[in-house]
């Protein structure tokens, strides 16, 4: 049976409780250890798919369709284990099947509790389907204290004390701040906290303390000492120069070593942390830089855009460079020129995006890419952008258009190039959406295939004809506006398997012009840059050289 890493976080959110909890499980893993990651979310929506990305960041796909908590992207991208709907839950969630359990009578009669019913509920679904892994570390959202984290500390305490001190382990994360008029370091929140966790039955093993600066042993000892734990197991996590360089420091403080020892396992293989090492000399010692323009909508989070920036950064890791962003909200090119904006930039980027504010400015950008032969990469929204775009100016149907921004414009386009598809196949079933579905969980989710022309610009970046990526999106472009639009220059070069939706569209007389209806971004790793970003910030180097 996999042993249970629990990771909890106290005194303030945002942290990095996601980070470290992934870097913890590269660590293991490179000492020869198989890892799953999962992720425990107090809140009750049933799943963050509804949930504004300016509020909650980015809202991560798995191939399994589920729409996730953005810390399954860096569990992803830590340790290249592709997580599911099994490796995310809410209390929303875990309430609705509760609910609907009692309703069908499943419960035979008895008084539905926080203790048992909903606390059984989260182990089951802690302890379900570890694939055979040697750890499983799972984090708990939110910090201590929280209401709503209450089941989920209960929950955990309860597993540690069925499963026993050798098959569970728990790290805490907390903060340790730097009072300037005092110039000290306090670690009276740190007391706190332990306090509260321990008030609900949890006596961390390890803890993790967030510092802006070195934390002095006399510190740590103090820490050790009110927290009931031995010194070596204060373990500072000092602020990092890149989050990728978390995995070597983190072993160099102990982390991985204390949580082996709680295990009761002394003589672990050393980690080859050598590959984690090369990607932070690329991230820290690049040999030019790139400008990319993202054009979006929720530029002030920018945790919205989550995996897309971590995916260009690692377009950058493949052509040692640094890539430099620019985040332009989009409405600015409804009223100004947007080439004042765009002229100095290497490429231009259309990340996913919803609704119709900033959607004509979003359009312009696109027009100026393909006008100024600036590289383009549209992804998701960006790509239905890009085909409005063509459609409008290369076709010349003036009024094309996206059916999404129908009930906002009062009336339908007389070109739907962008609309609701009602049907199409996925393997031998039959997929079906209407305009009057519910939002949650409705959208065209999760792993597609696409098959690519062959000789097209994606097939030879993809180097296959035959691909698979993560999609979440309502509407397609329109397959019916094919011909017109392809002798007009813009080639749809990958097409879903029965050949009705458009995964792909491409300018061959362009320098690099894309767009994918799906979010490759999702599957992009640090030690492993996805093609598609790899290939553009290629084009952004080369055109870096002309500007
Ligand atoms: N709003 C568009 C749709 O629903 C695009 C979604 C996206 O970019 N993720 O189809």
């Amino acid at each position: 049976m996999a042993r249970l890493i629990f990771i909890t976080g106290g005194v303030v959110s945002s942290l990095g409780k996601g980070l470290a909890s992934a870097a913890l499980g590269a660590t293991l893993q490179a000492r020869g250890y198989t890892v799953r990651l999962r992720k425990l979310d107090p809140y009750l929506n049933v799943d963050p798919g509804t949930m504004s990305p300016s509020q909650h960041g980015e809202v991560y796909v798995t191939d399994d369709g589920a729409e996730t908590d953005l810390d399954l992207g860096h569990y992803e991208r830590f340790t290249g284990v592709a997580s599911s709907r099994a490796d995310n839950v809410t209390a929303g969630r875990i309430y609705q099947e509760i609910i609907a359990k009692e309703r069908r009578g499943g419960y035979l009669g008895s008084t539905i509790q926080v203790i048992p019913h909903v606390t059984d509920a989260i182990k089951e679904f802690v302890m379900k389907d570890h694939g055979g892994v040697d750890f499983l570390l799972c984090e708990i959202g939110g910090t201590v204290g929280d209401i709503e984290g209450l089941p989920f500390f209960e929950a955990i305490r309860q597993l540690g004390n069925e499963l026993g001190p050798d098959q569970t382990a728990f790290v805490h994360l907390t903060l340790v701040p730097y009072i300037m008029s005092a110039g000290e370091l306090k670690t009276k929140p740190t007391q706190h906290s332990v306090k509260e966790l321990r008030s609900i039955g949890i006596q961390p093993d390890i803890i993790l303390c967030r510092s802006d600066i070195e934390i002095p042993v006399e510190d740590r000892r103090k820490i050790a000492l009110f927290c009931n734990v031995r010194p070596e197991c204060v373990i500072p996590a000092l602020n990092l120069d890149t989050i990728y360089n978390a995995p070597v420091r983190y072993h160099e403080a102990g982390l991985d070593t204390q949580v082996l020892k709680v295990f009761g396992i002394e003589n672990a293989p050393p980690p080859d942390l050598s590959r984690w090492q090369n990607v932070v000399d690329r991230v820290l010692k690049p040999e030019g830089t790139v400008k990319i323009a993202v054009v979006g909508k929720y530029m002030q989070v920018k945790d919205s855009y989550k995996s897309l920036t971590e995916a260009l950064t690692h377009g950058g890791l493949a052509h040692n460079v640094k890539v430099e962003i620019e985040w332009i909200e989009s409405e600015i090119f409804e009223k100004d020129d947007s080439a004042v904006y765009l002229e100095e930039m290497h490429g231009i980027l259309v990340p996913g995006g919803f609704g119709e504010r900033g959607a004509e400015g979003k359009i312009a950008a696109a027009k100026f890419a393909r006008e100024r032969d600036v590289p383009y990469f549209g992804i998701c929204f960006g790509m239905q952008m890009a085909v409005i775009e063509a459609a409008r100016h290369l076709a010349g149907l003036e009024d094309a258009g996206s059916t999404e921004f129908s009930a906002a414009r009062g009336k339908a386009p007389t070109h739907p190039v962008v609309c609701l598809m009602t049907e199409w196949t996925k393997g031998n079933d039959v997929e079906r959406r209407s305009a009057s579905g519910d939002l949650g969980g409705t959208m065209r989710l999760g792993a597609y295939d696409a098959i690519l022309s062959p000789g097209s610009r994606v097939a030879e970046i993809y180097g296959s004809n035959n691909i698979s990526e993560r999609h979440r999106h309502r509407f397609e472009v329109n397959i019916d506006y094919r011909a017109q639009l392809e002798s007009n220059g813009l080639v749809f070069s990958g097409l879903s398997p029965d050949g009705v939706l458009p995964e792909i569209v491409e300018i061959p007389t362009h320098p690099w012009f894309v767009g994918v209806q799906f979010h490759p971004e999702l599957k992009s790793k640090p030690l492993d840059p996805h093609p598609l970003f790899a290939s553009f910030i290629g084009a952004a180097v080369a055109q870096s050289r002309l500007v």
